[in-house]
């Protein structure tokens, strides 16, 4: 097969350009290199079956061309982070609503199978005890800029889903919860890869409000095979599934067990969200999958708790950068 990954220079396409090419298949990477790097990709230089292409998923032509000779398209590329959210409202907003239609239209227009990448954040403050592919989204004020990630979201998914039902193009949507994993940069906002760099330079680890908050890491490789699993499964299609980790842990305990497991000797340090977002952010308290429809359709069953989590990224910041990332 070969396989356009949209943002496949970034964290979790990086890692499924890897997945795809172990398994003998090609693939096209789209990337503009916003939030992602070419480092990611380092490993598949000189390969045969990897080709890279530097632009941005905004570019219809670009998009509808690589497409065209595509047997399937994963749709990774995005303005992720909350730092990145809410400096460049505008201009994420842009990317996550007509970037992905422009990349569904393409699949659709040459009948390519082609899935695309959602987020928890979908569910927005609704903080049940697993949550389920059907329950309900609870948003703050559109105004709230946070919140522009998670409406672009979810009408991302509903032009995938429309699409599919209506063109009868394999459609596969997936909710990452708080995927993690080596290459995965701290500088937009994401947890654990910035307090992993704070204790291994000895820093302060920097919790955000009072560190109550809960959430549930998931491996990225837990995740990543579950991609071309799901494309290959009829009964996914059209429909939106949940992957993420099973361990929950309030953000305080996130910091307390990074601590302990680099050996740090870093103090813990509370911030003000208003100081580390600016004013009017709001966070969620608690956000933790029901993998159990991906376990009905696939088989899935994360193999890989916290503390391996932890660890892989912990050695590839050692073995990858003999000094951690600046946060
Ligand atoms: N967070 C934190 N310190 C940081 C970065 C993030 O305490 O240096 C908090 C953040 O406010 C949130 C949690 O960690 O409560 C997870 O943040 P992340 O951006 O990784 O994911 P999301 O908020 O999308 O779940």
């Amino acid at each position: 097969m070969k396989a356009v990954i949209t943002g496949g220079a970034g964290f979790i396409g990086s890692h499924l350009c890897d997945h795809l090419v172990a398994q003998g298949h090609e693939v096209i990477v789209l990337d503009d290199l916003s939030t992602g790097s070419l480092s990611n990709l380092s490993q598949l230089e000189g390969s045969t079956a990897f080709r890279f292409v530097q632009g941005d998923i905004l570019d219809r032509e670009l998009v509808d061309e690589l497409v065209a000779e595509a047997d399937a398209v994963f749709h990774l590329a995005a303005a992720v982070g909350v730092y990145n959210i809410v400096d460049n409202p505008l201009r994420s907003l842009r990317i996550n609503l007509h970037g992905t239609e422009n990349v569904v239209e393409a699949a659709v227009k040459h009948r390519v199978p082609y899935m695309i990448a959602s987020t928890s954040e979908v569910y927005g403050k609704n903080d049940a005890d697993g949550l389920k592919e059907n329950d309900d989204r609870i948003y703050g004020s559109p105004t709230k800029s946070r919140w522009s990630y998670a409406a672009a979201k979810g009408l991302d998914e509903l032009v995938a889903y429309v699409h599919g039902v209506e063109s009868g193009v394999p459609c596969v949507i997936t909710r990452f919860f708080n995927v993690v994993g080596p290459r995965q940069t701290g500088r937009y906002g994401m947890v654990v890869p910035r307090f992993v760099d704070q204790a291994l330079s000895n820093e302060p680890i920097t919790v955000y409000g009072t560190g109550t908050q809960r959430r549930c890491f998931g491996s990225v490789y837990d995740v990543v095979p579950t991609l071309t699993r799901l494309m290959d499964t009829p009964e996914a299609y059209n429909r939106a599934v949940n992957l993420g980790g099973r361990e929950e842990i309030s953000i305080k305990g996130l910091a307390d067990r990074v601590v302990q497991l680099t050996g740090s000797t870093s103090a813990i340090t509370y911030v003000d969200y208003e100081q580390a977002y600016g004013e009017g952010y709001e966070d969620m308290q608690r956000r933790y999958p029901d993998t159990s429809l991906a376990a009905r359709l696939i088989g899935y069953e994360p193999t890989r708790d916290l503390n391996d989590i932890i660890d892989s990224i912990v050695q590839h910041r050692r073995s990858a950068h003999s000094v951690p990332e600046p946060v």
